[in-house]
């Protein structure tokens, strides 16, 4: 009978894999332990560069790390498998494929695509969470163009370059300057026949703000940028209907279109509802100062699956890349305190830095008062989120994959999602 400890982690994205990252450093032979994380991809995906994989600038393996190649390897176990369960009473994990055990718990599943008001007889709508997302998004943004420059009747054409990008927050917003540039700095260019005038792109918002947290001045410069590019902002404006070529806007308007990118927002894995912890409005399980389950020894949590709310200012931490690599580091630090019984460390945030990327060469940046705008902002945003990259070769790819852009544009090979027949 194996008499360590068990600690397990769930979920290998940005939570999960610092978690890990941070025990294979620090546990010692002395700890006595056994650490095992559970994921349903084998790698990890950096994914606040999804948008810019969505709209081709960066290479979908540039931001995919095999969590069997990291660091320390052989002081893990991982399984690639799908989480069904925990039962805390019994300290139990269901999988797929069978069984877990553990002692200690970190939970790291993040969040899914907020489909709650999603029609859904909606057709043609993509959500933008995952790299297999971001690879559909990108060959059917190509497939509309390959089309529409063989479409002889006009309102098709038009029709099948219409981009709907629905929710103007954080991701919308990254999302859809993105998506300007991949359709005016390459597509046309290589689709030259295709006419300018016939292509909108609209990004639809049910508030009467983009970005509502943001400060007032950036999203002033925000709503001009986009504006000044050409994307037809709506406000106050929500897809109440969706057909399979149609959505009506307000129960009153109809954009005729075939692509509609859904970035309304998010909420937590929905395998968390099912745990019997105390949640809030959208599925994050409430944690105390140590980032712990309360009333469930041995269970933290991290991530955009868990509630923390900061006492003094009543804030919650937000769902970012960020929160989640210091939550893991705390998560795991009071998992070996618990091991050795020494003091745990409690969580805190503070004021984060805002940065928000505007296309290939544009950002704005806000830490406390200090507000910088256009591609000083970019530089920034390139450098913060290089630093998160977890290991050299794949930051090395993704800044070869800038340059590459700037060089020589986004590559436009169509790489369809299913066998080739012969009549293709
Ligand atoms: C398009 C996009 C742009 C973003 N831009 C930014 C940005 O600019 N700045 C920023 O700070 N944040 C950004 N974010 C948010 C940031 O990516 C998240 O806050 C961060 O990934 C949260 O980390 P996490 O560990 O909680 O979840 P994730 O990183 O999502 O990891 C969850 C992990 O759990 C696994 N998993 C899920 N369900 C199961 C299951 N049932 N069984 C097994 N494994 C499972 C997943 O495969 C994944 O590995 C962006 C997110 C997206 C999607």
């Amino acid at each position: 009978m194996d008499s360590r400890s068990k600690i397990l982690i769930l979920g290998a994205g940005f939570g999960g894999t610092y978690s890990l990252m941070y025990l294979v450093k620090h546990l010692k032979p002395d700890d006595n332990s056994k650490l095992t994380i559970i994921s349903d991809d084998n790698f990890f995906t950096f994914a606040p560069m999804l948008h810019e994989v969505a709209m081709g600038a960066i290479d979908p393996r540039s931001i995919a790390f095999p969590i069997r190649k990291l660091k320390g390897s052989e002081r893990f176990n991982f399984i690639q498998t799908a989480v069904k369960d925990v039962d805390f009473s019994r300290r139990i994990v269901t999988t797929a494929i069978g069984e877990e055990e553990y002692d200690y718990i970190i939970l790291a599943l993040g969040s899914v695509s907020s489909l709650a008001e999603c029609d859904p007889n909606l057709q043609n709508y993509y959500t933008l969470k995952n790299l297999h997302d971001a690879m559909l998004i990108r060959n059917h943004i190509i497939e509309m163009f390959e089309q529409a420059i063989v479409e002889k009747n006009t309102e098709n054409r038009k029709r099948m370059l219409t981009f709907v990008v629905s929710g103007a927050g954080y991701t919308g917003v990254q999302t859809v300057a993105e998506l300007r540039d991949f359709v005016h700095n390459d597509l046309l260019k290589v689709y030259r026949s295709i006419n300018h005038e016939d292509v909108r792109i609209i990004l639809i918002e049910p508030q009467p703000k983009i970005i509502h947290e943001m400060h007032t001045k950036m999203g002033a410069y925000v709503m001009n940028y986009l504006k000044k590019k050409g994307i037809d902002v709506w406000l106050k404006s929500r897809i109440t209907q969706g057909q399979e070529n149609q959505i009506e806007i307000n129960g009153e308007t109809g954009i005729d279109t075939n692509t509609v990118i859904w970035v309304t927002g998010v909420v937590a894995n929905p395998l968390l509802a099912a745990l019997g912890a105390k949640i809030d409005n959208i599925g994050r399980i409430f944690v105390d100062e140590y980032l712990g389950v309360t009333g469930n020894q041995g269970v933290y949590e991290t991530g955009d699956c868990a509630h923390f709310e900061n006492r003094k200012t009543g804030k919650v931490a937000p769902p970012r890349a960020h929160m989640a690599v210091r939550q893991a580091k705390i998560a795991s630090r009071n998992i070996l305190a618990d091991i050795r019984g020494t003091a745990k460390k409690r969580y805190y945030f503070s004021d984060a830095p805002e940065i928000i990327t505007l296309g290939a060469a544009s950002a704005v940046f806000r830490f406390r008062t200090i507000r910088l705008y256009g591609f000083f902002a970019r530089f920034i945003w390139m450098a913060a989120y290089s630093l998160l990259v977890i290991d050299a070769h794949k930051r090395t790819r993704i800044i070869t994959d800038w340059l590459l852009e700037l060089i020589f544009g986004r590559d436009t090979t169509l790489l369809k999602d299913k066998k080739y027949k012969y009549d293709d």
